[in-house]
């Protein structure tokens, strides 16, 4: 699935099951409650905090959580995801292409 068909299969569900958008402060808040869901679960994979008995490691579903709601928050404001990624790539290069490959921390 591209970026693309993602923005579209998710515009295609809220219309098909979901009547319509939360707003977008209310698709923030569900943003950043995803975001802390994802935290929950890296603080107990990859951290000092321990799942309760019973509970099982759901990294990948938290973050497609996160990136439901942002495709959401992106299908909403008329953001083309694609286009805005490939920007960001071009900053990224642009800007630090050598900044990385100089940080001693990294080798
Ligand atoms: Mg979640």
């Amino acid at each position: 699935m591209t970026i693309k068909e993602a923005q579209e299969a998710v515009d295609h569900w809220i219309k098909q099951y979901g009547v319509r958008y939360f707003s977008e402060l209310t698709n923030m808040a569900c943003l950043t409650e995803e975001v802390g869901e994802l935290a929950r679960v890296i603080a107990r994979t990859y951290g000092e905090q321990s799942f309760k008995a019973g509970e099982k490691p759901n990294l990948g579903e938290e973050m497609a959580d996160v990136l439901w709601v942002l495709i959401c928050l992106a299908n909403q404001t008329g953001i083309d995801l694609t286009e805005e990624l490939q920007k960001s790539f071009d900053k990224k290069t642009g800007r630090d292409k050598e900044r990385h490959k100089n940080n001693p921390k990294l080798s």
